[in-house]
């Protein structure tokens, strides 16, 4: 009997707060889009973004 709150388990990605860093190639629940230097939007994580100085997107005005 399979019970309900059973699929909660799974070591499933979080459904929000995580993305794919093009930066260090891997998911990061702190990646953030940014733009890179030619424009185009990608995720970037947190120390990816302090190691290349990267501003996040919806941080800028
Ligand atoms: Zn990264």
């Amino acid at each position: 009997m399979a019970e309900p709150t059973q699929t909660d388990n799974l070591p499933a990605i979080p459904r929000t707060g995580i993305a794919w860093c093009a930066w260090h190639e891997a998911y990061s629940n702190t990646a953030r889009p940014v733009q890179d230097s030619s424009g185009a939007r990608l995720f970037a994580c947190l120390s990816c973004r302090q190691a290349y100085d990267l501003v996040p997107i919806t941080d800028q005005p």
